[in-house]
């Protein structure tokens, strides 16, 4: 059993702080790597596990070390990887450069998470009430998650995020629809109202505002949910803290509402620390604020 199910990538984040970011034959030096747990499904998994959720990464990675350190880093956070595949591909990578000026520049080689196959999805559904998709993986593992949690019964979310175009019927099953304000203007076009997300087909919609909060999207109407003011020093996976937050919220029932605003809490915090998977904060850390 488990009550979240997360759908999407993990990737090796290797980060280069450089003075400036090299041009098409050009060779610039740059500071030592860091290497982190990244990748938007791994993150997502970690920050609801992290608040007490019980959660399962469904995912691929390589057998190589950098596969080794995401599964550990999963399992230190208390995430389940009993659905975490190891293929015969590199475990994905995002090779990431920081300027001075705060700009990431972000390639990644998606590796293993490019394996990931819709038949891994079958029957990996059974019990969940949460299913949270993520679009680093192959759109037709992404179009199978949406799918199966729809059947089940579960709770369909998708975090359209890198945007892509997704099917009709994929955006038809959901039950939330999760963006940013980019991805928002990529389905709507820039300066629609928001609430015509809902016309693309799913129930409810979020759509995150960075230092604003997020704007919730239901029947019913609009609710602006505020951030808290916090002084941001990293925003790298605030999107996933987000997301996963809601989805640790959503699977003990409360409304979109009530999840979105604990999610922007637990992205507020996020913020106020370096990294993502380091960065999100524990139940505990929630009720003690
Ligand atoms: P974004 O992807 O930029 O919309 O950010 C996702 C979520 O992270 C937002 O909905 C906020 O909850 C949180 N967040 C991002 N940036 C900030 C910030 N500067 N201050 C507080 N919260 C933030």
């Amino acid at each position: 059993m488990r009550e979240v199910l997360v759908v999407g990538s993990a990737n090796a984040d290797l980060v280069v702080a450089a003075e400036r970011r090299p041009s098409g034959g050009e060779t610039v030096l740059g500071g030592d790597t860091t290497v982190l747990p990244g990748g938007k499904g791994a993150n997502t998994a970690v920050a609801a596990a992290k608040l007490g959720a019980d959660v399962a990464l469904l995912g691929a990675v390589g057998d190589d070390a950098y596969g080794r350190m995401l599964t550990e880093s999963l399992l230190a956070a208390g995430v389940r990887t009993d659905l975490l595949a190891t293929v015969a591909r590199p475990t994905g990578i995002a090779y990431i450069t920081v300027t001075p000026d705060g700009e990431n520049s972000i390639l990644v080689s998606p590796g293993a998470n490019a394996a990931l196959e819709p038949s891994a999805v079958e029957g990996a559904l059974t019990g969940v009430k949460v299913m949270v998709a993520s679009m680093e993986i192959p759109l037709p593992t992404v179009e199978r998650a949406v799918a199966a949690a729809a059947e089940a019964g579960a709770c369909a979310l998708l975090n359209l995020s890198p945007a892509a175009a997704v099917s009709a019927r994929t955006l038809a099953a959901l039950d939330v629809l999760l963006v940013n304000e980019h991805e928002a203007a990529w389905l709507l076009g820039s300066g629609a109202e928001p609430a015509k997300l809902l016309e693309l087909g799913p129930r409810s919609a979020v759509v995150t505002l960075g230092a604003r909060g997020a704007l919730v999207i239901t029947g019913d109407g609009l609710t602006e949910v505020a951030s808290p003011k916090v002084e941001a020093v990293d925003t790298t996976g605030a999107g996933d803290a987000f997301t996963g937050a809601l989805a640790a919220s959503l699977a003990t029932g409360v409304t979109l509402e009530t999840a979105a605003r604990k999610a922007v809490r637990v992205a507020a915090i996020s913020v106020t620390r370096q990294g993502a998977q380091p960065s999100y904060p524990a139940a505990e850390e929630l009720s003690a604020g």
